[in-house]
């Protein structure tokens, strides 16, 4: 039986049932909460019970997992996560990998091949392996999947050393990836040459908010390299309207495409982007940007659209078993 890491332990992959496959817990910066959090806008009880209302609501609504992708850059803290994950029946898969748009952290800029403190092995590498055999911390979790950006900015030095190095953390390990990509500017595609030219498994490979486009010959040249595309920002509808995100998903289940796309919102149960008074801005800005947009609004207008029930099935249940098989 192919199992898959949770922050509970590992799990049978034919569990994992109905799964979001991009969404964050938290968001939230050490730095910043420890700065300018505490006495302010962050109560560490009242946000865990929030998210464990916000992920039982979920559960309630048949999701069964959600795969969150927070790593060092979003403020990945799994102790709090486990919190959360002991009072919800929902699985929480968790990442490793890192999040900038540009230049590595300060912490790996000036170690590796080659570099001021000349090591054998990119220790980005190293750390990302152990997050994945041995497990974040002394949490005892394991990292399931590996996570990096290629944003509008492109293959800076920085982000090509990151996906050179998640590519070789999966060769060693088989860990599928997820890219957040910019989909303004194309920038799966260069995921994809960098993701190839390193012996990556592209079926293994999630593009990351693919679903802000509606180009469809964009999104078939990514699917048909053999990535997942990722139509997980449903509620972010500065990016793209649920509208269009859904009118792409219809087009693109109707050529054949339903074995290549998974479903997500990329909500956080907290985001200190927006703390304090921010949080009230974002939801009056963007109303359907929350934890349940997906099972309450989205599914019901895609079946209304003629998706059926067996290509949502492969969407929320078998794409996602397959990712971590
Ligand atoms: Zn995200």
């Amino acid at each position: 039986m192919p199992t898959v890491q949770t922050v509970r332990g590992p799990i049978d992959t034919a569990d994992l049932g109905r799964t979001l496959m991009h969404e964050h817990v938290f968001v939230l910066s050490t730095e910043h909460q420890q700065n300018y959090g505490t006495g302010d806008w962050w109560n560490e009880e009242e946000r865990v019970a929030d998210a464990v209302g916000k992920l039982n609501e979920l559960a309630a609504l048949g999701i069964d997992t959600i795969v969150d992708p927070t790593v060092w850059g979003l403020g990945r803290y799994l102790p709090r996560v486990q919190r959360v994950a002991e009072q919800t029946r929902l699985n929480i898969i968790v990442a490793t990998g890192l999040y900038t748009y540009d230049e590595v952290p300060f912490q790996y800029l000036n170690r590796g091949p080659g570099r001021l403190v000349d090591t054998p092995i990119d220790p980005m590498v190293t750390d990302f392996l152990r997050d994945l055999r041995t497990g974040v911390a002394d949490t005892g979790v394991r990292a399931a999947f590996l996570k990096c950006v290629v944003e509008s900015k492109g293959l800076t030095p920085g982000v090509d050393r990151i996906l050179r190095a998640v590519a070789a953390a999966h060769r060693e390990t088989g860990a599928p990836i997820t890219v957040h990509s910019s989909a303004a500017a194309r920038t799966g595609r260069l995921a994809v040459q960098v993701l190839r030219a390193e012996a990556v498994d592209l079926t293994k490979v999630v593009i990351g908010h693919a679903g802000d486009s509606n180009d469809l010959d964009y999104l078939r040249e990514l699917a048909d390299a053999g990535c997942l595309l990722g139509m997980d920002r449903f509620g972010l509808d500065r990016y793209n309207p649920t509208g269009k995100r859904v009118d792409t998903i219809v087009a693109l289940a109707a050529q054949g495409y339903a074995d290549r796309m998974v479903l997500s919102q990329d909500a956080s149960c907290y985001i200190d982007w927006f703390p304090g008074e921010a949080r009230a801005a974002v939801a009056a800005a963007m109303p359907n940007w929350n934890y349940t947009h997906v099972p309450t609004d989205v599914l019901p207008m895609l079946r209304e659209r003629g998706v059926t029930e067996e290509q949502l099935d492969q969407m929320l249940v078998r794409n996602p078993r397959r990712y971590f098989e």
